[in-house]
C-alpha cells in the first residue's frame, strides 16, 4: 500500500520509519524495513500498527544507509509478519504495492523450478523471479528488467539488491511512485507527501517506466526499454 526507499547517507530505517508514518492515511495490516547492512541483506517486519515496527526496532535497531520499507494492505494472504513485505531472497529485497494477476502461474514455473516460497502472496514471486534471473548470469538492472516483462496487473515496486549499496529500481504500472532527489541521496516514495521531509524535488514516474537509481542519480527508461526524461517538479507537499 505504502513504499519508501533511500539510497543516504545517514542511517536510513528511520528515516523510512518517519516517511511509512505519512502513508499511514492511506491504511495497512502490517508493515516492514529491510536495509544492506554491509551489503547483506537485514529486515525486520511486524504486524498492526507502525508503532509495533518501531518496537521492534527499538529492540533489534537495523544499520544500514540503504533501505525500502512498505506498509501492506494484504490482496493476497492474511495479515501475518510472513506475508509482510519486504520479501527477500539471497539476492534481492522487494516492496511492492497493487496486484501481480498472473502471479499463480510464475509460481508454479518457480515451483518446478525448485523454488520454496515463505509467504502466501503474489508479491513474493518477484523476488524469486529476479533471484532466478542473476543466479542464471544476468546482472542485477536486466534481471529485473526481464522480470518485469514478465509481470501482469497494477504494481508499483521497489528493490534492492544483495553487495549493491548505491543501487535501487523502481517501476510504475497501475499504482504511483515518485522519485525524490536529494543532495547525495535519492529517494522512491508512493507519493510526494511521504517524500517530503527528505524532499521538495520529486519525479513522477509514468506508466509503465522504470529507474534505475544510484545516489548520483537516476536512468529511467519507459515501457519500450528506451530512455527518457521525466520533469523533475518543486513540490508543496509540507513536511
Ligand atoms: N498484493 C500485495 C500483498 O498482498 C501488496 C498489497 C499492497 O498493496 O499493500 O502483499
Amino acid at each position: 500500500c505504502g513504499i519508501v526507499g533511500v539510497l543516504g547517507t545517514q542511517p536510513a530505517a528511520p528515516v523510512i520509519l518517519d516517511a511509512l508514518k505519512r502513508l499511514e492515511y492511506r491504511g495497512y495490516d502490517s508493515a516492514g524495513i529491510a536495509t544492506l547492512v554491509n551489503g547483506g541483506i537485514d529486515r525486520r517486519r511486524a504486524v498492526g500498527k507502525l508503532t509495533a515496527l518501531d518496537a521492534v526496532l527499538q529492540a533489534n535497531p537495523l544499520g544500514g544507509t540503504a533501505g525500502i520499507g512498505h506498509t501492506r494492505w494484504a490482496t493476497h494472504g492474511p495479515a501475518s509478519e510472513n506475508n509482510a513485505h519486504p520479501h527477500v531472497t539471497d539476492k534481492v529485497a522487494l516492496v511492492h504495492n497493487g496486484i501481480i494477476e498472473n502471479f499463480r502461474e510464475l509460481r508454479a514455473e518457480l515451483e518446478a523450478d525448485g523454488v520454496t516460497f515463505t509467504s502466501e502472496t503474489d508479491t513474493e514471486i518477484v523476488a524469486h523471479l529476479i533471484t532466478q534471473a542473476m543466479k542464471a548470469g544476468a546482472s542485477a538492472v536486466d534481471a529485473a528488467s526481464q522480470t518485469l516483462s514478465r509481470l501482469e496487473g497494477a504494481f508499483a515496486l521497489c528493490i534492492l539488491f544483495h553487495g549493491e549499496e548505491d543501487l535501487m529500481i523502481g517501476a510504475r504500472k497501475g499504482s504511483p511512485l515518485a522519485i525524490g532527489y536529494g543532495n547525495g541521496e535519492m529517494y522512491l516514495g508512493s507519493d510526494a507527501f511521504a517524500l517530503a521531509p527528505m524532499t521538495n524535488r520529486v519525479a513522477f514516474l509514468e506508466e509503465g517506466d522504470w529507474t534505475v537509481v544510484q545516489r548520483g542519480g537516476v536512468t529511467i527508461y519507459d515501457a519500450q526499454g528506451k530512455e527518457v526524461e521525466r520533469p523533475v517538479k518543486i513540490t508543496d507537499a509540507s513536511a
